[in-house]
């Protein structure tokens, strides 16, 4: 039985683990539940699971739980410290899951990852700490998949696969408002990962991690737009064999893959509408147009450049995404601000991954002072 903890579990990703892990629940215990500030979620969440400790990023909890309870960065810190657990799934949205994830990896077994931006923004220390690591993002799953098709070094390139979002074969994309671009068509998640689909910074932001997981070089890793969703990224061998994983888009597949493990667990035996139909199946794949959508051309470029880089890309897009959201800025000002944000930014590169937070911390701030100067 695993031990697990999980980051990040009033979230999308965080519900749909806690759903695996109650059909198997012979597999899994839960021991530990960090959360935001969806207190009420976390309690409810609590009862059903009993951990040994949950925590609460913001907020305070009742007094005379039968758990632990910490609160802050400082307890979650201490929680990590404290709690005992073979697996931490890190599945906290945003920057604010780095150092969360970073403790985590230097304790646990395994560390299934969900939280991209630890990667995109800390690859370097956290593929230092961690002593395994099992993509949950449904792309890198697919891909680390595949890549038992062969050897590393007949590996010829990585094609990720992007649905497109709602926009990618729409024009006017000046005058696309916040409800739009939260309507995915494919998937269901969480707001800030569903604007990044529709600019399909999501995919630059996934070609980052893609390089820190295999190790491939960023000239390998390619894009593809595949609107149906079914192909979740593909390998070609140097043979010109493509190996792809493919199945229907439910995030509840490469989750119970990260945490099971070499093993594969019968998820379609105990979860409906999991098992992908091939009659009248349609799969299309496109050219992404990088014109129309700038955000990947400067995940790109921040990947090739490094050090700082990265951390300023996604901490700029997250600052655009909600002034985005908060209709205070346009859909195409996004990668605007993002690329003027990595234009002023000047940093030494990070030597300790708290350098990272700064960095991250100062871009934030960079970000807004631009938008300001633009309203
Ligand atoms: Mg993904």
């Amino acid at each position: 039985m695993r031990r697990v903890l999980i980051l990040g579990s009033t979230g999308s990703i965080g519900k749909n683990a806690l759903r695996v892990i109650e059909l198997f629940k012979e597999e899994f215990k839960v021991v530990g539940l960090v959360a935001g500030r969806n207190k009420e979620e976390l309690l409810k969440q609590a009862v059903k699971f009993k951990p040994e400790a949950v925590a609460l990023f913001e907020g305070e909890f009742p007094k005379e739980l039968p758990f632990k309870t910490y609160v802050g960065l400082e307890g979650i810190e201490n929680l990590i410290k404290e709690l005992d657990f073979d697996l931490c799934l890190a599945a906290i949205s945003g920057s604010s899951g780095i150092l969360p994830t970073y403790w985590a990896s230097k304790k646990a077994e395994r560390l299934a990852l969900a939280n991209k931006e630890a990667l995109v923004c800390a690859g370097k220390f956290i593929k230092e700490t961690a002593r395994e690591i099992i993509p949950v993002d449904s792309e890198h799953s697919a891909i680390f998949q595949a890549l038992k098709g062969g050897e590393r070094e007949e590996v010829k390139r990585i094609i990720l696969t992007a649905s497109g979002g709602p926009f990618w074969n729409r024009e006017n994309l000046e005058e696309v408002k916040p409800e739009e671009a939260l309507k995915h068509p494919n998937w269901k998640m969480g707001k800030k990962i569903t604007v990044d689909s529709a600019t399909l910074m999501n995919k630059g932001l996934e070609v980052i991690e893609a390089y820190w997981l295999f190790e491939v070089p960023p000239e390998k890793i390619e894009v593809v737009i595949h609107p149906q969703s079914i192909v979740h990224s593909l390998v070609e061998f140097q043979d010109g064999s493509l190996i792809s994983q493919m199945g229907v888009a439910d995030m509840k597949i490469p989750i119970a893959y990260a945490l099971s493990y070499p093993k594969r667990l019968p998820l379609t035996a105990r979860e409906e509408n999991l098992s992908l139909s091939l009659f009248g199946l349609k799969l299309e794949f496109y050219e992404p147009d990088l014109e129309k959508f700038p955000c990947l051309k400067l995940a790109y470029k921040a990947l090739k450049e490094g050090s700082y880089y990265p951390t300023v890309l996604n901490g700029a897009d997250e600052v655009a995404v909600e002034l985005f959201l908060k209709g205070q800025i346009k859909f195409t000002d996004i990668p605007k601000l993002i690329e003027e944000t990595l234009n002023l930014s000047d940093f030494k590169e990070p030597k300790e991954i708290e350098e990272v937070i700064e960095i991250d911390r100062k871009a934030k701030e960079k970000a807004l002072e631009i938008a300001k100067r633009w309203s």
